[in-house]
């Protein structure tokens, strides 16, 4: 079913019975999910409403509409923090699955294949199949072998389309949101359980945005994130945008200067080249580009040009 063919508002949703929707196929504003049977997911009753006028345009990519107390969940394993200023911190990860953008650079596997891959011992690289969904309970009984981690990082995929599941979770180690920052909606609803939001900035380039009312909506959805999540007393947020040689320094200094009061720092992450990409390294940057537009950011804020460092040493 594609919006072209038939509009959402036209159909009653109690209809339908789907285990997959994707954004591009109806206006999920219009469509009440709470009467929506959802196969994957056993509780389905996500007001869904509540964040879908946060979906930027276009979202291309087919998600998975989240329940309440179960989520798809691609990968959990313990290593290592590889980008930001928290580098090298010892981390469990929880890979969620399903995301609401399509970012040109994305080399994320997050669909979710039914089963969750995991690895109980840390750096063995042997994972076992455990079948999706995941209750908050057996997800905190996974992580539960994972000692002395700095935070327990949430990633995706969006995982603030699970922003319910998170909110159920009861886990000793701080929580780390790796976040696209484009749902605000649902970035309010853990707002006060998260101690550490790394908060993507996408540029509009960089998601393929051209017309003026999809980029500004988009600009505005991702500052109304950042201000729910911002930095304060008990919450370290800072902001990363990667930087291709699409990216553009006008774009980067707008953003940085619309988010600045809400940060901590800024991270410039030149886009990683991977093996046997189109483009290879002509993808990336130029370095002077990056130093330049680092020294005009730090008039502004604490900037700091940083790889992801995981992919230099072959860690997950
Ligand atoms: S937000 Fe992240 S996971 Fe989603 S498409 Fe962009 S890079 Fe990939």
């Amino acid at each position: 079913m594609y919006s072209s063919e038939v509009s959402a508002s036209e159909v009653s949703a109690s209809e339908v019975s789907v285990s997959e929707v994707s954004v591009s196929e109806v206006s999920v504003s219009e469509v009440s999910v709470s009467e929506v049977s959802v196969s994957e997911l056993p509780v389905s009753e996500l007001p869904i409403s509540e964040f879908s006028a946060s979906f930027p345009t276009p979202a291309t990519e087919r998600i998975i509409i989240p329940g309440r107390e179960f989520a798809p969940v691609r990968e959990v394993f313990c290593s290592v923090q590889g980008e930001g200023p928290y580098v090298g911190a010892r981390q469990a990860f929880v890979r969620f699955s399903g995301c609401n953008l399509k970012c040109k650079y994305c080399d994320t596997d997050f669909a979710n294949p039914g089963t969750c891959d995991y690895e109980p011992a840390e750096g063995s690289a042997s994972f076992e199949k455990v079948p999706n969904p995941l209750s908050a309970r057996q997800l905190e009984a996974l992580l539960q072998p994972f000692k002395n981690l700095h935070s327990v990082s949430l990633t995706g995929g969006e995982p603030l389309l699970h922003a319910d599941f998170i909110g159920k979770l009861d886990l000793s180690a701080p929580l780390y949101l790796e976040s696209n920052m484009t749902l605000p909606e649902q970035a309010r609803k853990i707002k006060d359980r998260v101690v550490y939001v790394a908060g993507d900035f996408k540029l509009p380039e960089a998601l393929g945005l051209k017309k003026r009312d999809a980029r500004e909506d988009h600009i505005e959805n991702t500052v109304g994130c950042f201000k729910i999540l911002r930095t304060n007393e008990t919450r370290d947020c800072f902001c990363k945008i990667v930087m291709s040689r699409d990216s553009d320094s006008a774009s980067v200094l707008s953003a940085v200067d619309a988010i600045a009061d809400y940060v901590s720092c800024v991270i410039l992450q030149p886009e990683t080249v991977m093996e046997g990409q189109a483009g290879g390294i002509n993808t990336q940057s130029p370095v002077k580009t990056l130093i330049e537009l680092q020294n005009m950011l730090l008039e502004k804020i604490d900037t700091r040009i940083i790889p992801q460092t995981h992919r230099m040493w072959g860690c997950l």
